[in-house]
């Protein structure tokens, strides 16, 4: 039975596997096609196009942009986009760049709660410019501060915990526009998110897509039935395009796996042709 799972982090960002790994995984479960969508960084990109072409797995170019409207953190998802664009990425070398303006300030905070941690430290155990709490919590874990990744979120990292520090994020619409000039289609990742359901939802989607969002992540690791069957009336009533993924991370998220999630995600490769066309349309060049 063959899948697709378009949401995938490696260790270019927050995950704990490789892209060769990742693939290696995607091998194992059967994945025909995926999406490595690293947070603010593509430098995985070509690893996972040698390590595809050995397996038989098509490699989609893709990005996740964190971004933030109110009080409500937004992520978007880019997809077949020229990762390679210079404008494009010196974005998101700025986005990375705000995250090493935040991420000192959170270790402060741990360090001012009794924590023996340093960025040093969690710059290391990272090893790539993408730095996130995923890798602090790392540090926690191996530190004995926190007994698994939830543990640390729930502890010190999440919002409205002692460690939490917000992070500079751009708005939606620049996350999107940013990601449809580099020839790329923008998707908005786990919607659940947004905080908001029916009629608030619609209005928020029907804003992004004013703003250029193309698609909307209707499949996901930890969508019940009824947010999955909600997504996709929305999906369809906008016409948005619908997309699917696992948001696998490794260890920090250790109940999910490449291609099915919790067990129990399936996504449909018939979905990708129509992401496909999606960025042709929007990219001539
Ligand atoms: P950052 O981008 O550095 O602000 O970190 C946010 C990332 O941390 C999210 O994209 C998730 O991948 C991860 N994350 C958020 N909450 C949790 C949690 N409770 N457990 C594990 N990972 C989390
Ligand atoms: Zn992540
Ligand atoms: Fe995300
Ligand atoms: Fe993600």
């Amino acid at each position: 039975m063959s899948r697709i799972d378009l949401h995938l982090h490696t260790t270019h960002s927050d995950g704990s596997f490789s892209p060769a790994e990742v693939l290696r995984l995607a091998h194992k479960a059967e994945v025909t096609a995926l999406a490595i969508t690293d947070h603010d960084i593509v430098s995985g990109i070509p690893e996972a196009i040698t390590a595809g072409a050995e397996l038989g797995i098509e490699i989609i170019p893709g990005v996740e942009i964190s971004s933030r409207i109110g009080n409500t953190e937004l992520h978007i998802l880019g997809y077949c986009l020229r990762w390679q664009d210079p404008e494009l990425n010196q974005r998101l070398a700025a986005l990375r760049e705000s995250r090493h303006s935040r991420n000192p300030q959170i270790i402060e905070q741990l360090r001012s709660l009794g924590l023996d941690v340093t960025y040093e430290e969690v710059r290391a155990l990272a090893g790539t410019d993408s730095v996130g709490r995923p890798h602090i919590a790392r540090l926690l874990m191996d530190k004995r501060y926190a007994t698994s990744a939830k543990d640390a979120f729930d502890r010190y990292l999440a919002e409205g915990r002692p460690a939490y520090v917000a992070r500079e994020l751009p708005m939606p619409a620049d996350a999107i526009a940013w990601i449809r000039a580099a020839g790329g289609v923008a998707v908005l990742a786990h919607p659940t998110w947004a905080k908001v359901t029916g009629e608030g939802l619609n209005r928020l989607l029907t804003t992004l897509k004013a703003e250029g969002l193309g698609g909307i992540e209707v499949h996901y690791s930890t969508h019940t039935k009824r947010q999955t069957t909600e997504y996709l009336d929305l999906a369809k009533r906008l016409n948005l395009l619908v997309t699917g993924g696992s948001d696998f991370h490794g260890i920090t998220k250790p109940d999910i796996e490449v291609g099915t999630g919790r067990g129990d995600l399936k996504v449909s490769k018939r979905l990708l042709d129509p992401l496909k066309e999606a960025a042709l349309f929007a990219s001539p060049s």
